[in-house]
């Protein structure tokens, strides 16, 4: 492992930007270009908005857990959740698929997490919750 850290942040909308921009800081010093640093921001945006949105109601103690690991030349980003969780995440996972249709959500997060990320896997924590676990490679030659 060459080197990780953890965040944990109060689920609230205010703490999206910050949760994407330390994520991207911490991926700076490996050197990616401009645009996979953005393409993890994305994915850490989307990730981290859905725990608040949908894990969560307006409960005040709810917490997100982000943990970030590098290890040759990749980059492994983990965002946890303790909320209502995700009864069949294979249905959740399809293109335009949202439970919040009214709230101009257009049910493209996982879909977006996919095609910026190498790697996504999606499963339920234990004993409620979401884990949204994401890999990308952070070299410039890919
Ligand atoms: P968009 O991301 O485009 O604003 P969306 O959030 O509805 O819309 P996705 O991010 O693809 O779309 O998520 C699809 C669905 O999966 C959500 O509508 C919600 O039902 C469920 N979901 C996603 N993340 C979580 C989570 N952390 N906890 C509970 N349910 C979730
Ligand atoms: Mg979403």
């Amino acid at each position: 492992m060459d080197n990780f850290m953890s965040l944990k942040i109060k689920a609230i909308s205010e703490n999206e930007a910050f949760a994407r921009s330390a994520v991207a800081a911490f991926c700076v010093d490996a050197n990616p270009t401009v645009d996979k640093l953005d393409d993890i921001k994305t994915a850490v945006s989307e990730a981290v908005t859905n725990s608040i949105v949908h894990g969560y109601g307006k409960d005040p103690e709810a917490v997100v857990e982000i943990d970030v690991t590098r290890s040759g030349g990749k980059v492994h980003i983990e965002v946890r959740d303790t909320g209502v969780g995700i009864p069949d995440i294979q249905k959740a996972r399809a293109p335009f698929y949202t439970t919040k249709p009214d709230e101009e959500r257009s049910g493209m997060g996982f879909t977006v997490m996919e095609s910026f990320m190498d790697e996504l896997e999606v499963k339920p924590n234990s004993p409620h919750g979401l884990i949204v676990s994401m890999t990308k490679s952070l070299g410039n030659s890919d």
